[in-house]
């Protein structure tokens, strides 16, 4: 079957289903061969690795994953894409599964534990952009075997997700990727590289999941809890945010004193801090609980 990243092809295959694009699927289908090469690429996929892609559309970076992957899961939601897939565009490709299913309601574990005996998979994917932050942090923060994951999302998500402290884009996504895993930008991708052409910018980003997080902290759930607070007015003192929280219960002169751990003046803002320096933070408010 000849390659669906030549747009010709592409829009022969959406001629021949009369597939109309559904917004609301965020459906953008790659017709860029660099971009694919970039891809695939930076995936790092061998013959010994299980993919697991979300969001295969008609098929086209399947194609390219299932020749370089020993096995591929693809999971769709949309019921118009399936016979494609399966009849048609991955017909050929006797190592790629389609699930036709919502990725937010698959259960990842015990799809590789059914059916490769519980091997991590390598998550390569250009995602549907309206849920990009659930995907991400579902297959970090879950229990979910996950060695790597490079993606196509927003440009300024990719930019959020891997900024430091003291920049614009740095809160609680930067935060939390990098907690989770190492971000490293592929590569920037213009709005031509698809079809139809999103409204923003792209770019793809791999997280490479750490062994063991980051930080040690004594309680996970309180510094995500204090990070979040600390960004939701992220021109107020790190103190204020911290007290006006809804969901923390510390006084002033326990953020405070929680703060002067840190050796940071009272008029610190949260924005300003590194995810060390929060680990510690909450290991402090940790002992007021
Ligand atoms: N991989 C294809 C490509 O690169 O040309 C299509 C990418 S397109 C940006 C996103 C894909 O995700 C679409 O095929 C869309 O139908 C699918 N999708 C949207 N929401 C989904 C969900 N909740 N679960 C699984 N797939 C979803």
């Amino acid at each position: 079957m000849a390659s669906l990243i030549d747009p010709k092809n592409t829009v022969e295959v959406l001629k021949k289903y009369g597939f109309s694009f559904s917004k609301r699927y965020g459906q953008n289908f790659l017709i860029d061969v660099h971009v694919l090469d970039k891809i695939i690429s930076a995936a790092e996929i061998t013959k010994d690795d299980v993919v697991l892609e979300i969001g295969p559309g008609i098929g086209t970076l399947t194609q390219a994953l299932a020749e370089n992957a020993g096995q591929v899961f693809a999971v769709e939601i949309d019921d118009a894409l399936i016979p494609i897939l399966e009849n048609d565009t991955l017909a050929a490709y006797d190592n790629v599964t389609v699930i036709h299913n919502d990725i937010l309601k698959v259960d990842l574990k015990a799809l590789s534990e059914e059916k490769c005996g519980g091997k991590p998979f390598k998550v390569v994917a250009n995602l549907p952009y309206y849920i990009t932050t659930p995907i991400i942090m579902g297959l970090l923060e879950g229990d979910v075997p996950v060695t790597s994951i490079t993606v196509m999302v927003q440009k300024e998500v990719a930019e959020r997700m891997q900024s430091g402290p003291g920049t614009k884009n740095y809160g609680a996504l930067s935060l939390a990727v990098q907690y989770y895993s190492e971000p490293y930008l592929v590569a920037n991708v213009p709005q031509n590289c698809f079809m139809p052409r999103p409204d923003v910018a792209s770019a793809v980003i791999r997280l490479t999941k750490r062994p063991a997080p980051a930080v040690e902290t004594a309680n996970v759930s309180l510094m995500f809890d204090v990070i979040k607070a600390s960004f939701v007015q992220r021109r107020k003192t790190l103190a204020n945010g911290l007290k006006n929280a809804e969901n923390l219960h510390f006084s002033k002169e326990q953020a405070e004193s929680a703060i002067a751990v840190l050796g940071k003046g009272e008029s610190v803002r949260g924005e300003t801090l590194t995810l060390a320096e929060f680990a510690a933070l909450t290991n402090a408010l940790n002992e007021y609980l």
